[in-house]
């Protein structure tokens, strides 16, 4: 029934509404360990934005979200992204299997931490990197592959160009807080990245 909702009317507060009271993150598909560390973080009920996304993801489509500051849209992409990469690292060295850019470094701070949270029971290799610190941890990190890379556009071509990361394996991208990297100039470094992608 909330699906059908959901594809007839997303825009719809009262539709929203009827979804939200009985929406349990058990019902949107997520896995039993992806639950636990959701209990843990103490959430009940998943956001609207949560219950739009994360079917959406899982069933392998491409989402663009909006909504406003702190209505957990971090959680709405980490964690049936963490769902689709599987319990267990399947990554190649050099490669990563899941890209998520975003404009500030807090901000990528902000979303690994949330990777580490959520993603605590899964078994998967994560990493953040990001522009004005030496480059040459995040070298040595990427070598071994990741199964999440959070980073900065500048940053993140500056490692390509080095072949310190490889994307011929990619399977999902995030252009988080999309919006905010076209006002910072980010365009030409986010053509480019996506030029490089399969
Ligand atoms: P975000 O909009 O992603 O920055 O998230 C804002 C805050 O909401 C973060 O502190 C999250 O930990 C928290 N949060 C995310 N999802 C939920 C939820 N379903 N219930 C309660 N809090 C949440």
């Amino acid at each position: 029934f909330a699906e059908r909702l959901i594809r007839h009317d997303q825009s719809s507060y009262a539709i929203n509404f009827a979804i939200e009271i009985h929406m349990t993150f058990e019902k949107l598909g997520l896995s039993e360990s992806l639950l636990r560390a959701v209990a843990h973080s103490g959430y009940t009920q998943p956001t609207p934005i949560q219950i739009q996304a994360i079917p959406a993801i899982l069933s392998g489509g491409d989402v663009m979200a909006a909504a406003q500051t702190g209505t957990g849209k971090t959680a709405g992409f980490v964690l049936p992204m963490l769902q689709q990469l599987g319990p267990h690292t399947r990554v190649t060295s050099g490669k990563v299997r899941a890209l998520i850019l975003t404009p500030t470094r807090e901000l990528a701070a902000q979303v690994h931490k949330s990777i580490l949270t959520y993603g605590k029971h899964e078994n998967l290799l994560s990493a953040v990197v990001f522009g004005g610190v030496n480059i040459n941890p995040q070298l040595k990190q990427l070598r071994r592959g990741v199964d999440l890379l959070v980073a900065t556009p500048g940053r993140l071509l500056d490692l390509y160009q080095q072949r310190a990361i490889g994307f011929d394996e990619i399977e999902l991208l995030v252009l988080d807080e999309a919006d905010r990297m076209l006002d910072m100039g980010f365009i030409r470094d986010i053509r480019s990245i996506l030029a490089v992608l399969p």
